[in-house]
């Protein structure tokens, strides 16, 4: 079985049809995503039509959840303009896809018992960088396979307990690199193929200013910050 893994796609809807066309050249069977299917970027609904038909299994991201409430409550005030943009600017349709997502997943892919959070088994708001990815993260969920995102770094951490992965973001990375990021998992060949994809980000970047979000959300794309 091979599994794509993203987070944080954030409306960036760019990003995102530059990271399916890469997926689908690569035989996968499913999507999963970790969390922030919107905020910051200026194509909610539109991501969640991509979203659907592509059916990609996603939980709910703390953006995700901030939109459904049109509360921006507790986040800086670049994301909280973002959160209210975005809740003024879903369809019901969005909205109601929004408020279905779970707030994380446990499966099996092959035979390994995977846990999907977006923060942490513990917090949907907690960062857990490379360097905070410990074996009782895999102990609190009782997997051997944990995908994390909201940090919008990628890693994979292994440790005698498991597998700790975040794929970083596809629609907003932060580690320097601006391309999209996401993680393929094979459960029976090599396990972890972290990829980066280009997209037109002159064209994300141009969708910011026209919807009048903060301008930094679109400047901070370029450096990958
Ligand atoms: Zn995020």
């Amino acid at each position: 079985m091979r599994v794509a893994f993203i987070s944080d796609v954030h409306s960036n809807i760019y990003a995102l049809e530059a990271v399916l066309d890469d997926i689908g050249r690569h035989g996968i069977d499913q999507i999963i995503h970790a969390g922030d299917v919107v905020g910051y970027c200026a194509f909610p609904n539109q991501t969640i039509e991509l979203f659907r038909r592509n059916r990609v299994m996603s939980i709910a991201g703390n953006h995700d959840q901030a939109a459904v409430i049109a509360s921006g409550m507790g986040m800086n005030p670049v994301a909280s303009e973002a959160v209210l943009w975005t809740a003024r600017n879903l369809t019901p349709e969005s909205l109601q896809y929004l408020k279905g997502l779970r707030p994380h997943m446990d499966m099996f892919i092959g035979a390994v018992r995977t846990s999907v959070h977006h923060g942490s088994p513990r917090d949907k708001k907690e960062y857990i960088f490379e360097e905070d990815a410990s074996p009782d993260l895999l102990r609190a969920c009782g997997a051997r396979l944990l995908v994390l995102g909201h940090t919008h770094v990628p890693y994979v951490k292994t440790t005698h307990f498991g597998t700790i992965v975040n794929p970083g973001s596809v629609g907003q990375p932060r580690d320097g690199d601006p391309r999209a990021s996401y993680l393929i998992c094979d459960s029976t060949k090599e396990p972890f193929i972290p990829r980066r994809v280009e997209y037109d980000i002159d064209a994300t970047v141009a969708s910011i200013d026209h919807a009048h979000l903060p301008s930094f959300l679109g400047e901070r794309l370029r450096g990958g910050i």
